[in-house]
């Protein structure tokens, strides 16, 4: 178990009763989204650590997600 989330969040339990793919990246560190190693080096800042750690999301895909229209 390799998690770097809180599998116990309910926004992840959510995500991960949904889609059993992105609970099984989550479990091994890896983003649910595209499945991306979630190793630090990938990250931007220390707010896209933090981001996720609460997400579990890739830089990449935070950049998706948050990205402003
Ligand atoms: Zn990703």
């Amino acid at each position: 178990m390799n998690a770097i989330v809180d599998m116990s969040k309910p926004g992840i339990q959510l995500i991960c009763a949904k889609d059993p793919i992105a609970k099984e990246r989550l479990e091994n560190g890896l983003c649910p989204f595209c499945g991306t190693s979630c190793n630090p080096g990938i990250f931007r800042d220390e707010l896209s650590i933090k981001e996720s750690r609460i997400s579990g999301l890739c830089q990449s895909c935070q950049d998706e997600v948050f990205k402003e229209e």
